[in-house]
């Protein structure tokens, strides 16, 4: 964390409760970033404080002497105030309660064996601390990815559909929320039919400006999930400001890693988005240290 003072270094906090994808979106932004990182390293176990989340610096491959990123990852990078403002951006991964469960099942029932009342209990024996010392992060994040249960399919409970919310704060310097055909303005957009391969339930996205937690947000939303990747161009074709640095950038990503969990939805595509935007801040605020030295020292 004292790392933050030097002068080049971009230092980014992740916040999600446990089994929401931190990792998966881990390897998605190292993956943007060259795929050069350290091993993650493992708080101080001795440590009862808040901040003993895990940490990845990422080394972009293509410098000698890189300005290094740090990600501050795990439960609590924005709980404490000193530990927030030491951060150059924000992420709160918002995982439904109805999905957070379905993703315990699969993971805890399935793959590890447990019973459904384990489950369904360690999640309401978590729920104290989840509500006062994680939750509240969200309202500090400069991105949320919040996902909910579809709506595309009446009275869903099995939630494997997902409604996937990517809510951007306005006036972050170096970030300038992704939008859907035109800035500002509220937009419905329902793209399968020739260029876009969807079954039931389909697909559909959503752009407007709204608040959130009192800050001016724009909010993209994906509802349903996509058939064939490869045709995600489509989508991607239609967002702009998406920081990539070649068209298509979003789609070779989620082809590449097609494996990774949510990559037929808007947790997968909203995840590298994301990516990219940090991967463009850390480029801009690295320029902005190195051009002007004097102002380097944050204050
Ligand atoms: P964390 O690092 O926060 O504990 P992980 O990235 O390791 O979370 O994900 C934990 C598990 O949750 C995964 O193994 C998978 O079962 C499930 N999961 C995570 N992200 C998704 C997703 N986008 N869609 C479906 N399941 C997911």
């Amino acid at each position: 964390i004292t790392c933050s003072a030097e002068n080049k270094t971009v230092v980014i906090g992740l916040a999600a409760d446990s089994g929401c994808g931190k990792s998966t979106f881990m390897r998605r932004l190292t993956s943007v970033f060259g795929g050069a990182a350290e091993p993650p390293k493992g708080g101080n176990p001795d440590s009862n404080t808040l901040i003993s989340d895990m940490t990845t610096v990422i080394y972009p491959p293509e410098l000698t002497k890189p300005p290094k990123i740090l990600v501050i990852e795990g439960l609590h990078p924005m709980y404490d105030e000193r530990v927030r403002d030491l951060l150059d951006f924000s992420i709160y991964l918002d995982i439904s309660n109805e999905v957070k469960f379905a993703w315990k099942i699969q993971r805890d029932m399935a793959e590890r064996g447990h019973s459904l009342e384990s489950i369904k209990a360690s999640i309401e024996a978590r729920k104290p601390d989840f509500d006062a010392y994680i939750d509240p992060q969200k309202q500090y994040a400069d991105a949320v990815i919040e996902v909910l249960p579809t709506q595309l399919i009446p009275d869903d409970n099995e939630g494997k559909v997902l409604r996937v919310r990517l809510i951007m704060k306005e006036g972050v310097k170096y970030f300038n929320p992704v939008y859907l055909f035109d800035e500002g303005s509220t937009i419905g957009w329902i793209p399968c039919g020739r260029k876009l391969t969807c079954s039931y339930p389909g697909i559909k996205f959503s752009y407007s400006p709204d608040t959130y937690y009192g800050n001016e947000v724009s909010v993209l939303e994906m509802d349903g999930q996509f058939d064939r990747l490869d045709e995600l161009i489509y989508v991607e074709s239609h967002l702009s400001n998406i920081s990539t640095k070649f068209y298509g950038e979003v789609t070779q990503q989620m082809l590449k890693h097609a494996d990774f969990p949510g990559s037929n939805n808007g947790t997968g595509l909203f995840q590298t988005i994301v990516g990219l935007k940090i991967r463009d801040l850390y480029e801009q605020l690295i320029a902005s240290k190195v051009g002007a030295p004097l102002e380097a020292t944050r204050s």
